[in-house]
């Protein structure tokens, strides 16, 4: 059974998610506001989160840049939950790493959807080689990877991104095909997104990061083995 994280300060939206998540055979954790969130996220490892942005004590964007940070939470997805007209768009909550993006008032349908969605994306069977790049290592089938034999807390998009410019090593890879690659067809994502994580999965690769090379105007690639980094 898959369990699902709900973070939000209104009792009526939590309840009401809480419901139909359960009744669609989810195991629920509930969570009131920010510090309780990262508590239970840290504690019981939810399989996914759904952040609202507005909330008491930690705000949204806190709660999910600590679980982002660390190396047992952030390989956990996030579906953002902002009000309309709130200062977060879509782009920055795409920016922050979050899955998916869902504004209020919503219907409890779309929600689920999305929620099964994200979950499907992330339980796609993950190949057992582990693949190398100079020093990094990515094992996809327990989400890790390492750099020199150190593990890196990745998200969940930079996992992404890393895998699949390493398991097209040596190839170009366009933003377009990375955005459709890591995010799916269900965004009409910017360029600018796919940068944004490029740059924090670079600053977390440290050295390594050289094995990653941006191809002007077009995009990135992994440098094959052979290559000698610059
Ligand atoms: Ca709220």
């Amino acid at each position: 059974m898959q369990t699902v994280l709900i973070v939000e300060d209104e009792d009526d939206i939590r309840e009401v998610l809480a419901f139909n998540l359960k009744r669609e055979g989810y195991a629920v954790l509930e969570a009131g506001d920010g510090r309780r969130a990262l508590e239970l996220a840290a504690g019981k490892k939810p399989d996914i989160i759904l952040l609202d942005l507005m909330l008491p004590a930690l705000d949204g964007l806190n709660v999910g840049k600590t679980l982002q940070r660390d190396l047992g939470t952030a390989g956990i997805p996030i579906i953002m939950i902002t009000a309309k007209g709130e200062e977060v768009d879509r782009i920055v909550g795409l920016e922050l790493g979050a899955a998916d993006y869902v504004v209020k008032p919503f219907s409890v349908r779309e929600v689920i959807l999305r929620t099964r969605a994200v979950l499907r994306r992330n339980a796609l069977p993950a190949e057992a080689a582990p693949v190398f790049c100079g020093d990094i290592r990515l094992d996809a089938a327990d989400h890790a990877v390492r750099v020199a034999g150190a593990p890196v807390a990745l998200t969940v998009t930079e996992f992404r991104l890393l895998e699949d410019l390493m398991r097209h090593k040596g190839r170009v890879r366009s933003r377009a095909q990375l955005l459709d690659s890591v995010w799916g067809f269900s965004f009409e994502g910017y360029a600018r997104t796919v940068d944004t994580h490029m740059r924090r999965l670079r600053s977390k690769l440290g050295d390594s990061s050289e094995r990653i090379e941006t191809v002007r105007g077009v995009g990135y690639r992994a440098r094959a083995d052979e290559e000698a980094c610059p």
